[in-house]
């Protein structure tokens, strides 16, 4: 049998690893437009005040799965998928090649959502969803500290990320302004109590969090960025960094005539439309209505998809209990976070 995986996310990945060890004799392979490896993304956001965080985010280099046997594909886009035929169509440097499978397996993960105001400014911000991004951002970082000193940022969206960012680039020393559009900051995972604990939290590190400040737009004054506000622009900053939320990445599924909704559709047996394939990680709605984008339960479906295909397991999945958790350094919620 060959399982064809497309992401080396930690979906993609401990799933492979996983088959590997329980059916040592099928072919695994994994496409992935990364170069780096596979790493670990919940470091991206803690990647500003560590100068090892380039080499310690690396999880597993692409070279290590292919010693245990799983074929990687590294830096390649899968373009299609022909049902009908059970092929993929990949391009990487060298042109264009299909893979046949005969389970496919997709965890292709999630953009950053850019709210439809900003997508024709996309030149003017960045986002923190890849290690290319982080690295992106910290050059630029390193250029600002040598020509102009400390930088200003402005982090737009005072979610998860966006707090867990802010709080990381003020621990590297940096100035932050924190726009966020509502009253309290991680509105959809605190209750209010921890909202206002994490607010000082935030303050006490010197970020200035703008609570109902809706951002409008973005504009560049020379060599520094403005943010529009809706009568006001604020003005000098060095770079902006937009975290507004995730878009599970769904247009391969769509394209291949599979059920999407917010995310690809996945029942209890984590299969889609198409009982061939399989979808998991933050791509992947499950029955119930939620995307489980979080380490954990991604990990559970992995382990759960792996043992299901080989035979291991017959009952359906069934989402973990699980705590997700803040890594705004010096804030620990005092209730449990909502999900
Ligand atoms: C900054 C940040 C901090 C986070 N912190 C935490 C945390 O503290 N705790 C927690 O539990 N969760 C955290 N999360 C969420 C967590 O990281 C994600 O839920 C998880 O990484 C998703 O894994 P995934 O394998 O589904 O997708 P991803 O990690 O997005 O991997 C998807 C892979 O698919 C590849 N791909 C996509 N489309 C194609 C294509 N067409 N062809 C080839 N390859 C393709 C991509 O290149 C990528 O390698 C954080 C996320 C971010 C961005």
């Amino acid at each position: 049998m060959h399982v064809v995986i497309i992401g080396s996310g930690i979906a993609g990945i401990t799933f492979a690893e996983e088959l590997r060890k329980l059916q040592p004799d099928n072919r695994i392979s994994v496409v992935t437009q990364e170069s780096h490896g596979h790493y670990s993304r919940p470091m991206l956001s803690h990647g500003f005040s560590r100068d090892d965080v380039e080499t310690k985010i690396i999880l597993k280099p692409f070279d290590a799965l292919r010693d245990a046997g799983i074929e990687v594909h590294g830096k390649t886009e899968v373009l299609t998928l022909d049902r009908d035929g059970k092929t993929v169509l990949c391009r990487n440097n060298t042109g264009e090649f299909t893979l046949n499978y005969d389970k496919l397996v997709l965890a292709p993960g999630s953009d950053a959502l850019i709210p439809p105001p900003f997508q024709s400014s996309s030149e003017l911000f960045s986002v923190v969803n890849s290690l290319d991004d982080l690295i992106e951002l910290r050059r630029h970082r390193e250029q600002v500290i040598e020509t102009s000193g400390t930088p200003l940022w402005a982090v737009v969206g005072g979610g998860l990320i966006g707090c867990e960012v802010a709080s990381d680039l003020a621990k590297a020393g940096d100035r932050v302004i924190l726009f966020h559009a509502l009253a309290r900051l991680m509105e959809r995972q605190l209750v209010e109590e921890d909202s206002a604990t994490l607010l000082k939290v935030l303050q006490s590190h010197g970020i200035e969090a703008r609570l109902n400040a809706a951002v409008q737009d973005f504009e560049k004054i020379g060599a520094l960025y403005a943010v529009k506000l809706q009568d006001e622009l604020a003005t000098g900053f060095h770079g902006v960094i937009v975290a507004c939320g995730f878009k599970p990445r769904t247009d391969l599924a769509r394209q291949a005539g599979l059920t999407v909704n917010r995310g690809i559709l996945a029942d209890e047996f984590l299969r889609t439309s198409d009982p061939d394939v399989h979808a998991i990680g933050d791509a992947a709605e499950f029955v119930d209505g939620r995307l489980y984008a979080y380490i954990m339960p991604i990990r559970h479906q992995a382990f759960w998809l792996a043992r299901f295909l080989a035979g291991e397991v017959k009952e359906p999945w069934q989402p973990p209990d699980f705590k997700p958790r803040a890594k705004v350094h010096g804030f620990n919620a005092a209730h449990p976070y909502l999900f």
